[in-house]
């Protein structure tokens, strides 16, 4: 095994910059074949994501964490994202109900520190004991939402998962998501006509006035502080440690696309 770092992907990011989202897609396919999965939470960008994976026929297994606390909503457009797009959506679910959690260790969502972990019990963990099974994850950020995701990578290392995240829709406008929506009538979840710009668990989501940031119905209840679950590695603060991954050499060479004839 060898390790591959954030570093090592820059020159390849650089000349991914002009690919399409499809171009992405089917690279990671021939890159990973088998080892490529993909994550959503079936908010627009997700379905967006959904939708690419079924026109272009690849059978790739989508995961989808439940929280348990989730709207009904997001849980019928996953199931007709499923039906309709004909995709294997694999449900991830924490190790405690939200009852026992909170029977336990009280009402954590309430507080800034609450947020954080029952984030991490309820969504990170369920996707982290993943790991292993999956050299690579397709995911939905976009930079055009700001924050910590103006920055984002198109590959980017996942330490916990030990894979690469993928974003192939990192360079797509509103305006372009919009209009590939609209193109394709891509399934989207009904909540987002309802005014929320993003969707996630019932007890931490509200909808957003239309001057208002997109990410503002997320922890409203707790001010500021609280803006990511922390699923994706590149919205952590600082990461977790050196941002390494181990793969064979080889999976390496066809990442980065060289072929190694000897190692000094
Ligand atoms: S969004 Fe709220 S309820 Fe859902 S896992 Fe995070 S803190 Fe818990």
């Amino acid at each position: 095994m060898a390790r591959l770092t954030q570093a090592d992907l820059a020159e390849i990011n650089r000349t991914f910059e002009e690919r399409t989202p499809q171009e992405l897609i089917r690279w990671a396919r021939h890159v990973f074949g088998e080892r490529l999965a993909a994550l959503s939470s079936m908010q627009e960008s997700g379905s967006v994501v959904c939708h690419m994976l079924h026109s272009l026929k690849f059978d790739v297994p989508v995961l989808f964490v439940d929280t348990g606390v989730l709207f009904q909503e997001t849980l019928d457009t996953r199931d007709r994202i499923s039906r309709e797009y004909g995709l294997r959506i694999e449900t991830l679910v924490p190790e405690k109900t939200m009852e026992q959690q909170t029977a336990e260790l009280g009402i954590l969502y309430l507080t800034p520190e609450g947020q954080h972990q029952c984030c991490d019990l309820r969504k990170t963990q369920p996707l982290v004991k993943q790991a292993g099974r999956f050299d690579a994850l397709i995911g939905s950020l976009r930079r055009s939402d700001g924050g910590k995701r103006e920055q984002c990578p198109i590959l980017a290392i996942d330490p916990r998962m030990n894979c690469v995240r993928i974003n192939p829709l990192v360079n797509l406008t509103q305006e372009q998501l919009d209009a590939y929506i609209a193109e394709h009538h891509v399934i989207l979840n009904p909540l987002h006509a309802q005014g929320y710009s993003t969707i996630g668990c019932n007890r931490c989501t509200t909808p957003v006035l239309p001057n208002e940031p997109k990410r503002a119905g997320r922890w409203r209840h707790l001010g500021p502080w609280s803006v990511y679950c922390g699923i994706n590695p590149t919205d952590l603060d600082g990461g977790e440690g050196a941002p390494a991954v181990e793969f064979p050499i080889e999976l390496i060479d066809r990442v980065l696309g060289r072929a190694t004839d000897f190692v000094i």
